[in-house]
């Protein structure tokens, strides 16, 4: 039986991965489910697959989630450094689905045990990607990406030469504003921007993918993931969202994995890697689809992807001054403070700000570094949006 915890369970990413594991409990046995302030979710689940432990972000929450466990067995608890604990029991495969910053110090804790980790949450790779592989080495621990473009880019590299890479495309759907103006997309508003056409996913990474941050956070996530030059990392919108990766082989060859919306796919090959397994995902029907379409982003509708580029040339901790504030900048923008273009107005002018200080750009990478870039960021967007909204 492979052991696993999946963190961030009552997420988006976090059901799917449940669906899987339960689906076959003869393979699985569930060590930790964490979740955030949906308690009854969180408890019904580690009831439902018998977890061992299950564990709240939220220190005021404990005696509620310890009342909806008593009697069961499952151990409850709470808080910041109980997350990091759940990632560090011992486990073979943990998933790493807990949504921004606050993702990064369970998954390094799983790494360090040697478990494989099973990347969902972007933003400890783009905050702190040398340290996340670093720890990975070190412990001789595996990281599979579950981000669909990158594990369609880890399939499509199995048995290929890394220097026979050239280029690699990752393919974004435009998100919910792909056909708007210009003059309209400065008024979208956080409902608007948290529809999103194709896939069904948690707000803030559907709000990220109308601004196109998602996108911006995704090409340093294949830096890092992959080990390849800035220059060879490319982005084309696809509105049909069915390529979610190409690459580009020396030779002139082109290979693009494809698969529906569905994310069960992409946590699937991460779950049963090496190994390819019966998943319930609906085929592709291409005769149906009839058509793809591709075309390049237009840099003007979509800033952020110039300054992943920025980042990706800075690296060291400028990836944390990116998260977090695009994080910061997303909570403003949730709680209707600032407008929708703005967040990149803020995030360039924050980024700006701090590549020069205190040679922050420059300072070794750890935990705790990386939080204090992180924490500083954060601070100066709100005083960048204080400034700029008068
Ligand atoms: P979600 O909002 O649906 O779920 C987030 C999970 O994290 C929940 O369990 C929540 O309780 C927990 N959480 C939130 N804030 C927390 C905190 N401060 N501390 C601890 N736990 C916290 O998000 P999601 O869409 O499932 O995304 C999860 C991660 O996967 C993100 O990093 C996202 O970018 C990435 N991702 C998601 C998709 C998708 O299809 N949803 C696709 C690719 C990548
Ligand atoms: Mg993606």
């Amino acid at each position: 039986m492979k052991r696993v915890s999946i963190l961030g369970a009552t997420g988006s990413i976090g059901q799917n991965t449940l669906d899987l594991v339960r689906r076959d409990r003869s393979a699985f046995q569930v060590v930790a489910l964490t979740g955030g302030r949906n308690i009854a979710k969180l408890a019904q689940d580690a009831i439902a697959c018998d977890a061992e432990i299950a564990v709240t972000a939220h220190d005021s929450l404990l005696e509620d989630l310890r009342a909806a466990l008593r009697g069961t067995g499952i151990e409850a608890a709470a808080g910041a450094t109980a997350l990091t604990e759940a990632g560090a029991r011992p486990a073979d495969w943990v998933m790493s689905a807990i949504v921004g910053f606050a993702g990064l110090a369970p998954g390094l804790a799983a790494l360090r045990t040697g478990a494989t980790l099973a990347l969902a949450n972007k933003e400890s790779l783009v905050a702190a990607g040398q340290l996340l592989m670093g720890t990975a080495r070190r412990a001789g621990a595996r990281i599979l990406p579950v981000d669909s473009e990158h594990s369609g880019i880890f399939q499509a590299l199995v048995g290929e030469d890394a220097a026979a890479v050239q280029r690699i495309i990752i393919t974004a759907s435009g998100g919910a504003f792909r056909d708007w103006p210009m003059d309209q997309l400065i008024h979208a508003t956080p409902a608007e921007a948290a529809t999103h056409p194709n896939w069904d996913m948690g707000q803030r990474i559907t709000i990220d993918s109308a601004s196109m941050f998602n996108k911006a956070m995704e090409m340093i996530e294949t830096r890092e993931f992959f080990g390849v030059r800035p220059d060879q990392i490319e982005v084309l919108i696809h509105p049909e969202s069915l390529v979610h990766a190409m690459i580009h082989y020396v030779d002139g060859a082109m290979m693009a994995h494809m698969g529906p919306h569905d994310m069960r796919h992409a946590i699937g090959y991460a779950l049963n890697w090496p190994e390819r397994r019966d998943l319930p995902v609906a085929p592709l029907d291409l005769a149906r689809v009839g058509q793809l379409t591709f075309e390049a982003p237009d840099p003007d509708r979509f800033p952020a992807l110039r300054l992943a580029r920025d980042v990706m040339e800075a690296r060291g901790l400028m990836g944390a001054v990116f998260n977090g504030a695009k994080e910061r900048a997303l909570d403003h923008f949730i709680a209707g403070k600032i407008g929708f273009m703005q967040m990149n107005t803020i995030v360039e002018e924050v980024l700006a700000r701090l590549e020069g200080h205190d040679k922050i750009a420059q300072r070794p990478m750890t935990l705790d570094t990386t939080a204090r870039a992180d924490h500083l960021a954060r601070m100066y967007v709100d005083s960048v949006a204080k400034e700029q909204n008068g």
